[in-house]
């Protein structure tokens, strides 16, 4: 299934104003076990976005993730901006021949692991989209493929990222990036109208 250009921008402004609104949350969850940062990155690129399709209206949904992710490696910093900006530009070179949605996801969560030089399982954003990629792949993408990730992902001791300094300890603490990747595919479901 392919999402349409005005679906596509629609998915993002629901993350820009999501990830906005969720600011503190995400710097509050990266405050346990990272640096404090995460929402305050995050929240640079979102105000990047809006500034670029103000600028400069997306024409079809190569160029449209092709400026999110611009503006992510240009804002956001950190170790999520590279990481978020490879998935979508990943995403956006993939449109050009195949722009089905199940393919981009995949698509963007091989650039997270080849970027991150991470998998599944070492408590990262990779935690939720793993499982959102799988279950689009299964059609059974719903609100609790993304719950029950979350709920994986803070039982996990984190490996990769400054969590993973924590060792033990990082335990029973979501990590922010999985609960930014929550945000950003709880947008796609309500674009999805599931
Ligand atoms: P920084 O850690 O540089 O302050 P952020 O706080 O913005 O950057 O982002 C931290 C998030 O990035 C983590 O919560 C985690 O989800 C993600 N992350 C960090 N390192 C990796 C990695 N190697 N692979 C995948 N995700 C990672
Ligand atoms: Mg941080
Ligand atoms: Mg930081």
């Amino acid at each position: 299934m392919e999402l349409s250009l005005a679906d596509t921008k629609k998915w993002i402004e629901l993350f820009v104003q999501k990830v906005e609104s969720e600011k503190s949350q995400l710097n509050e969850l990266d405050t346990a076990i990272g640096d404090g940062d995460h929402g305050t990155n995050m929240d640079r690129g979102m105000k990047a976005i809006t500034d670029a399709f103000s600028k400069k209206e997306p024409e079809d949904i190569v160029s449209l993730h092709k400026t999110v992710a611009f503006a992510l490696i240009q804002k956001v910093g950190g170790a999520s901006g590279p990481l978020y900006g490879t998935a979508f530009l990943d995403m956006s070179k993939k449109a050009k021949d195949d722009a089905d949605l199940t393919t981009l996801i995949q698509t963007g969560l091989a650039g997270l692991k080849r970027r991150g030089q991470s998998d599944v399982g070492m408590k990262t954003m990779i935690d939720v989209w793993e499982p959102v990629a799988n279950a689009l792949k299964a059609d059974e993408f719903n609100q609790s493929v993304i719950d029950e990730a979350l709920t994986s992902n803070k039982a996990l001791v984190a490996t990769k990222g400054r969590a993973s300094y924590l060792e033990e300890k990082s335990k029973g603490h979501l990590d922010p990036g999985a609960q930014s990747s929550a945000y950003l595919f709880e947008a796609l479901l309500t674009v999805l109208g599931a």
